[in-house]
């Protein structure tokens, strides 16, 4: 029954079947949070030197990227999953700690695919209202309101920091009181798909806790700031004890060989991660800018893209949107019918999309 009454993850339109719809060519894609600069040459030479081996099983251990993630983050191999993205290993979580009889708490404008994990499991999903829409950081987590639904079932705490959709964050010091507030029996996991682009002084790398809270969880990806989202590849950091729970659920040789060596590569290439962020920063910038000029509100947001109010339903703006060639994301599966989610694209893409959300408003 809990599949059944599951709504599924909706993506962003794919290229071609925009193009092939609306018969148009030439359009651009703001819509699933992707790096516009695409992955960098290391990871590109990575992927060709070991296409040589894909007739062979991928390492089921993943032994060298775990390695050199070991190094990165200063912590044990046996405290790294790794994930077919890292929406592998969310979900692993909820299918490794969750039944019928526990919950799990997230927020209302947490990352879609929570609830359907949680869903998924058979778990009764506890869901914290948001921050008010007109407060600092607008429809992000409230973490008294979290913490106030953890209770003895709860077995996960869902928090995405930064928040997609929502582009918001939370400081250090609030993020690990919280932790620290959870009883040991209930993981929290703190997703960091977007970590590199926060820049903050006081946004946490919530790995450097691990050692004193065994029940967090760190999710990070290589789809985002490393532009290596079609490879399908993420990981978690976690207590030993927690990574060997998931390994129990996980798939067989769940991450392929050219994302393992891709992704060894990439954590390599600092120069290709810099550049991604410094374009994401003007980028940013850029749309931010012209939203003001068009009279767009948006919440201020840490993370590659920005979730706008369109003062009106948004569907007819995204439809219009589409017509010229420029594919957004609704978020109507939050229920936020007047906002869209656009990502931060090329200097010349976002130039686009603000003339073609011009043309749509007016
Ligand atoms: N967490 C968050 C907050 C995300 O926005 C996404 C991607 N949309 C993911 C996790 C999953 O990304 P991936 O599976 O590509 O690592």
């Amino acid at each position: 029954p809990a599949v059944v009454t599951l709504a599924p993850y909706v993506p962003g339109k794919p290229i071609e079947e925009l193009e092939r719809e609306y018969g148009i060519r030439g359009s651009i894609k703001l819509a699933s949070n992707e790096n516009p600069l695409g992955p960098g040459l290391r990871a590109l030479e990575a992927i060709a030197a070991a296409a040589g081996d894909i007739g062979l099983y991928p390492d089921g251990s993943g032994f060298a990227l775990k390695r050199a993630l070991a190094a990165k983050h200063d912590w044990p191999m046996d405290g790294i999953t790794l994930g077919n993205g890292s929406n592998d290993v969310l979900v692993m979580i909820a299918e490794a700690f969750l039944t019928q009889q526990s919950e799990a708490v997230f927020s209302q404008y947490g990352f879609a695919v929570y609830p359907i994990a949680v869903q998924a499991s058979g778990a009764t999903a506890r869901v914290a209202p948001a921050r008010p829409p007109d407060a600092p950081m607008a429809l992000g987590h409230d973490l008294d309101a979290m913490a106030g639904l953890v209770g003895e079932r709860t077995r996960v705490v869902f928090i995405a920091n930064p928040n997609n959709p929502t582009g918001t964050w939370l400081e250090a010091a609030a993020l690990e009181r919280f932790i620290g507030s959870v009883p040991p029996s209930t993981l929290v996991v703190i997703d960091e798909a977007y970590i590199e682009y926060a820049q903050d002084e006081a946004f946490p790398d919530a790995s450097r806790w691990l050692a004193a809270y065994p029940h967090l969880v760190v999710t990070r990806t290589f789809s985002k700031a490393y532009g290596l989202a079609g490879l399908r590849i993420g990981y978690a950091l976690s207590h030993p004890a927690v990574a060997g729970m998931l390994n129990r659920v996980r798939q067989a040789f769940n991450v392929n060989s050219l994302a393992l060596a891709a992704a060894r590569a990439a954590l390599e290439d600092g120069e290709h991660l810099a550049r991604s962020v410094a374009v994401n920063r003007s980028g940013m910038k850029q749309v931010c800018a012209g939203f003001k000029a068009l009279g767009v509100r948006h919440i201020p947001s840490v993370g590659n893209f920005v979730l706008i109010d369109c003062g009106r339903p948004a569907q007819a703006v995204y439809e219009s949107m589409l017509r010229q060639g420029v594919i957004v994301r609704p978020v109507g599966n939050y229920q936020l019918p007047n906002h869209l989610r656009i990502t931060i694209g090329t200097q010349p893409q976002n130039e686009r999309m603000l003339a073609a959300l011009q043309q749509a408003l007016h």
